[in-house]
């Protein structure tokens, strides 16, 4: 199947915008709005920032799986920093805040922020992210991040198209079906794996090990 066979509204970026910068956080979330940005001619370029991954093996599997879906389609895939020691120095004190909570808002900002700022110095009039088309996340407080991190930008935006909307939920599943993907079991970060893994075991399920993908090719 190709980008061709689903029926896609025709998106066009916002504020005559000509170059959008996405950041994604994987493969799964992102590859239907890559491709619709694709479907509807958008010039686009791929950040990956994501230094909230825990363990490393994991962030790793998410990172490639994320590059090979942007080279099958011909996207350029910019490889920002696993600045790990600066997300936990962020989100000190918040260990035990729940998922939507003010972790998540720290989190976010901290890589929107990143792409604000390597989006203004390199000629992107606007930004936007894969987090929102996930049903985990809260879609507004995404939205809300993204517009304080463009904002720090004179002349930026950050567009808050609804990837879900219009089919797109619909079309991420049947993607990740297509392209079998590695499916992550948890947000991304140490402490939601760790409340996974206590939910998991209150319900006398099997825990998650992060990073399995690699250790069996
Ligand atoms: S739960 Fe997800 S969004 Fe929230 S802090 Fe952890 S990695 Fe970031």
């Amino acid at each position: 199947m190709t980008t061709t066979e689903f029926k896609r509204p025709k998106l066009t970026l916002p504020d005559g915008a000509s170059k959008l910068l996405l950041h994604t956080c994987c493969a799964p979330c992102s590859s239907e709005v890559i491709e619709a940005l694709l479907a509807s001619g958008i010039d686009f370029t791929i950040f990956f920032y994501n230094p909230n991954i825990h363990p490393q093996q994991e962030y790793l599997i998410r990172k490639e799986e994320n590059k090979r879906f942007a080279e099958q389609h011909g996207v350029p895939f910019i490889d920002a920093d696993y600045d790990v020691d600066n997300w936990f120095a962020r989100v000190k004190g918040m260990e035990w805040e729940p998922e939507r909570g003010a972790r998540c808002t720290v989190c976010f900002d901290m890589r929107l922020e990143r792409t604000a700022l390597y989006a203004a110095g390199h000629g992107f009039g606007a930004i936007c992210s894969s987090l929102g088309i996930s049903r985990w996340k809260n879609f507004e407080q995404v939205c809300d991040c993204g517009q304080r991190a463009a904002a720090r930008h004179p002349g930026m935006f950050y567009w808050t198209h609804n990837w879900r909307k219009q089919g797109g939920s619909a079309r991420t599943v049947e993607i990740c079906k297509r392209e079998q993907f590695y499916q992550q079991e948890y947000c991304g970060c140490a402490y939601s794996l760790r409340d996974a893994n206590a939910y998991r075991k209150s319900q006398g399920k099997a825990l998650i090990k992060p990073g399995k993908f690699i250790s069996v090719i």
